[in-house]
């Protein structure tokens, strides 16, 4: 049996690892599950799974999950506050921890995990793109496997030869194709995306995912922090990695080697297929997920992205030649100005406004120790708010939707 601990457990990530580890309760053993604020959500998990260990981050949130709770799970410590996080991440008993909390919150503990030496399931990118060299230097340092659950990382891990380290290209890899589906807002106008809703981001054409993911896939920010991650996962230069537009995201993702091979992993879109490839990798094991049938699923586009009207990729594809700490600052913009157009504070167009006015104030150097990190998450984050709050009074970037 092996150990199993998911940080971010009522998050979409999050529920789709325990219907992969529901399908094989003879192979994993959920040891623990955290979120933030979902006391109701997480009681339900801790009343189903009667793990070992269950944990809030927020604490009057923790309270309300203590008294849900009451004293149906006698199995099951309670704990509360950011450092339980970390506290889960290094539980003797979990082997393998799934990093599945959103934005700069699952840091701490994907990090905890990476240095405690675990089987480290990445969901979390944004702690990747902020940390990067710390966290690869963690994994090998431990000896962690990092098997990444974004979908196209996942692929691209798939596609190269056994035994390949965290951070370091296989020798004749020559270029990784990183597919994206283009959002809703693929073929909208550029002239009409002021006028567009939170609601309308958040409705993705062919995955189902989390808020603040759903709209980096609108603003194409998501395939900018992808790039970021498969630099740092697969020890690439930005210029290695071409981004292809694939609205019918069959194709994850495809690894070009100096022989002319091109390797691809294709699968329906669902994200338990990742997730079971990891859980169970080198192994496979069932997951739930539609068998994928070639003559029913039509014609496989593969087209250029639009940086002139997807601002965000044009400013993370800078920031991923820049390196150092300016994605991170990158990182803690969009972070506040997703928050701030899901609020109607902020026009759709406003968050790459925000971002960029955020990163031309200059970003800092390199990445010393994790200090150097949250200083510059905190500068970016301080900047973004500012802006944003100057922006209140121009209706043009306020929201026309609001
Ligand atoms: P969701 O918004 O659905 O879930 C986020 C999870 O993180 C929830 O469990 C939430 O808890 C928890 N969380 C949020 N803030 C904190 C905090 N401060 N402390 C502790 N826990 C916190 O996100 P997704 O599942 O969509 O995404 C999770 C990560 O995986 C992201 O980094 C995303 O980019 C990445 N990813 C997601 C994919 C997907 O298909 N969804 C695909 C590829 C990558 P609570 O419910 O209590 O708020």
């Amino acid at each position: 049996m092996i150990g199993v601990a998911v940080l971010g457990s009522t998050g979409s990530v999050g529920e789709n690892t325990l219907d992969v580890l529901a399908r094989h309760r003879e192979r994993f053993h959920l040891v623990a599950i955290a979120a933030n604020s979902n006391a109701a959500k997480l009681a339900r998990q801790v009343l189903a799974w009667q793990p070992a260990y269950a944990a809030l981050a927020d604490e009057t949130a923790a309270g309300e999950l203590r008294a849900l709770i009451g004293e149906r799970a006698p199995g099951t410590r309670l704990l509360a506050g950011p450092g339980a996080l970390e506290e889960l991440a290094l539980l003797p008993e979990a082997e393998c921890v799934m990093a599945a909390i959103v934005g700069a919150a699952g840091l701490r503990s994907t990090l905890a995990a990476a240095r405690a030496g675990k089987r480290l399931l990445l969901a979390n990118k944004e702690s990747l793109v902020m940390a990067g060299p710390l966290l690869v230097a963690a994994v090998n340092a431990s000896g962690a496997l990092l098997v990444p659950i974004d979908s196209e990382h996942n692929a691209i891990f798939q596609c190269l030869p056994p035994g390949v380290r965290t951070g370091i290209a296989p020798p004749g890899l020559r270029r990784v194709l990183l597919t994206a589906s283009g959002g809703p807002f693929r073929d909208t106008p550029a002239e009409a995306l002021a006028a567009v809703t939170p609601e309308a981001a958040l409705a993705h054409p062919t995955w189902v995912m989390g808020r603040k993911i759903s709209v980096d896939c609108a603003t194409l920010m998501n395939k900018g922090l992808e790039l970021i991650e498969a630099c740092l996962l697969f020890g690439l230069t930005p210029q290695q990695v071409q981004i292809l537009v694939h609205p019918q995201s069959i194709v994850h993702s495809l690894v070009e080697y100096a022989d002319g091979s091109v390797l691809a992993q294709l699968s329906a879109p669902d994200m338990r297929t990742p997730i079971a490839h990891a859980l169970a990798w080198p192994e496979r094991i069932d997951s739930g997920v539609e068998f994928l049938d070639l003559l029913k699923s039509g014609r496989l586009e593969f087209r250029a992205p639009d940086t002139d009207k997807f601002r965000c990729l044009a400013l993370a594809q800078a920031a991923a030649r820049a390196g150092g700490l300016h994605p991170v600052v990158l990182n803690a913009a969009n972070e506040v100005a997703v928050e701030a157009f899901l609020e109607r504070r902020l026009n759709f167009p406003g968050i790459a406004a925000v971002i960029e006015a955020v990163v031309e104030r200059g970003t800092g150097g390199a990445i010393g120790d994790l200090e150097d990190v949250l200083a510059a998450d905190a500068e970016g984050r301080a900047r973004a708010r500012e802006r944003i709050a100057r922006l209140a009074g121009n209706a043009a970037v306020r929201g026309a939707h609001a």
